[in-house]
């Protein structure tokens, strides 16, 4: 299976270029974001306790995220091409966890696409987002308790991969279509 993990900031382009990356490769999705916002707005109660921390700009909690891509790893199609996870794993934990469940299915994570971009450019994309999205983590106090709450637990998951071999440094400022390119000349090595 061809498994990519993109990752990167708030802000960096992860759920767009997951879209070109599905399209290209025919992958199956998982954007765990999404899917907290679906609970959130079916009313849920797992959507309930998810909000109190997004409108805090904190992390959920890895076992509720490890939940969740364990239900959907296990309703996947035994024939799908590969998995494209979208804003996870956000912590060792969630990395660690990944590797596990992975690991029952004989399969592993392939590559690790690295978002990266500067502070200053996310706050303005995620403050021009915010006045289209109406996402209640899209206002300014939010958007700089989310870029903290990377650069501390986040980014470490970083270094899971670099260890792994597995990271690949994408410049993520530029045209969408230019840093599709460089993405997929990463991808195409390893695939
Ligand atoms: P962004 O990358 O722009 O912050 P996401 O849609 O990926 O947007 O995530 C929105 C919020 O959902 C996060 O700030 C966090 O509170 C929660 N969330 C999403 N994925 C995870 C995860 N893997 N672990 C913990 N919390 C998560």
């Amino acid at each position: 299976m061809l498994n990519i993990v993109i990752f990167g900031p708030p802000g960096s382009g992860k759920g767009t270029q997951s879209e070109y990356l599905i399209k290209k490769y025919s992958l199956a999705h998982i954007s765990t974001g999404d899917l907290l916002r679906k609970e959130i707005s079916t009313n849920t109660e797992l959507g309930a306790l998810a909000k109190s921390h997004i409108d805090k700009g904190e992390l959920v909690p890895d076992d509720v995220i490890i939940g969740m891509i364990d239900s959907f790893l296990d309703k996947l199609n035994k024939d799908t091409k590969g998995v494209i996870f979208d804003g996870f794993p956000r912590t060792v934990e969630q990395a660690k966890a990944l590797k596990a469940i992975l690991n029952s299915y004989k399969t592993d994570v392939t590559i690790m696409l690295n978002l990266q971009v500067p502070d200053k450019e996310l706050m303005t994309r995620l403050i021009e987002r915010g006045k289209v999205s109406g996402r209640s983590d899209d206002n300014e106090e939010t958007i700089k308790k989310r870029i903290e709450v990377y650069n501390t637990q986040t980014k470490p998951v970083m270094n899971f991969y670099k260890a792994e071999n597995k990271l690949a440094n994408i410049e993520g400022v530029g045209a969408i279509e230019t840093i599709f390119e460089t993405i997929c000349e990463a991808v195409d090595k390893v695939k």
